[in-house]
């Protein structure tokens, strides 16, 4: 969806509740108080009473636009700036261009952000370069894989033989085994060829991992998709993000991989946000 497309298919705050209503209830209306599968409209276009007990549901009730202070119209804007942008938007430019304040798109925005989180169902598969790089903290000291104020980072990117394919980032505490180890399961299928350099906290993991190859980084020549990846996401994270806290720095790394990963199919980016949006109840794990 571009934003001519979507201008035309949002107007105004009915278009955008008759869209979250149509998600809401696709796989069917069941009343939350009784359980009942009748309903008729509420209060409100868009609402839907149960025949049963009268419980007027409206489409945003159990989503990520539930209470939100600002019309649902604004919402929609802001998750379409964000998904589709190729940097998203900074918390200042948004209370600037939707006149909110920031605290205000700051909580709006974290929504946005968990929703935009793995929903893990797709591990990385094929040839992975996996390694580990520091975020903040420069000049405190020697760099690497020590603990401190820094951001600790492991990323893993799918590497073809013209070109990246997807990749997935985590804040960790310390580059061991155990950590290392808990991110790739996570977001690596296991018989994918991982290879990482010489570091001796991915040692162990050649057990459980039986294609794990570790070689030399001579400078990150060897890693070379690797360590562009890590530029793009420091330099994406000075451009508009000046001050992101530890708590926040893997919400930061879910938006910027949900974009990317997603990078070829941007037509579709918007939709697939706003479903995560307006299904959260069913999908508490995203
Ligand atoms: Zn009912």
């Amino acid at each position: 969806m571009n934003s001519i497309k979507f201008n035309q298919k949002f107007k105004d705050d009915t278009d955008c509740l008759s869209y979250l209503s149509e998600l809401k209830w696709q796989d069917g209306y069941k009343c939350k108080k009784c359980g009942n599968d009748k309903f008729c409209t509420g209060k409100k276009t868009n609402n839907r009473r149960c025949t049963t007990c009268g419980y007027d549901e409206s489409p945003t009730v159990g989503t990520m636009f539930e209470k939100i202070k600002f019309p649902v119209l604004i919402a929609f804007h802001i998750a379409f700036k964000i998904s589709t942008k190729k940097k998203g938007m900074s918390t200042l430019e948004l209370s600037h261009e939707f006149e909110l304040r920031q605290k205000t798109c700051w909580g709006f925005k974290l929504k946005i952000q968990k929703a935009m989180s793995s929903s893990l169902q797709h591990p990385l598969t094929g040839t992975i370069h996996v390694g580990e790089f520091v975020i903040g903290g420069e000049g405190q000291g020697k760099k690497g894989r020590g603990k401190g104020l820094k951001k600790l980072i492991v990323l893993a990117v799918e590497v073809f033989e013209n070109g990246v394919g997807r990749a997935y980032a985590e804040v960790i505490e310390h580059a061991s085994a155990k950590e290392l180890g808990a991110f790739l399961r996570k977001y690596v299928a296991m018989d994918a060829n991982i290879i990482t350099d010489g570091w001796r906290g991915y040692l162990p993991l050649k057990k459980e991992f039986l294609n794990l190859k570790q070689i030399p980084s001579n400078d990150g020549k060897n890693f070379k998709d690797l360590h562009l990846h890590i530029m793009n996401i420091k330099g994406w994270l000075r451009g508009i993000h000046h001050h992101c806290s530890k708590e926040r720095m893997q919400n930061y790394l879910d938006e910027y991989h949900f974009r990317y990963n997603r990078r070829a199919y941007m037509g579709t980016i918007f939709d697939v946000l706003i479903k995560r949006m307006a299904k959260i109840e069913q999908n508490a794990h995203i």
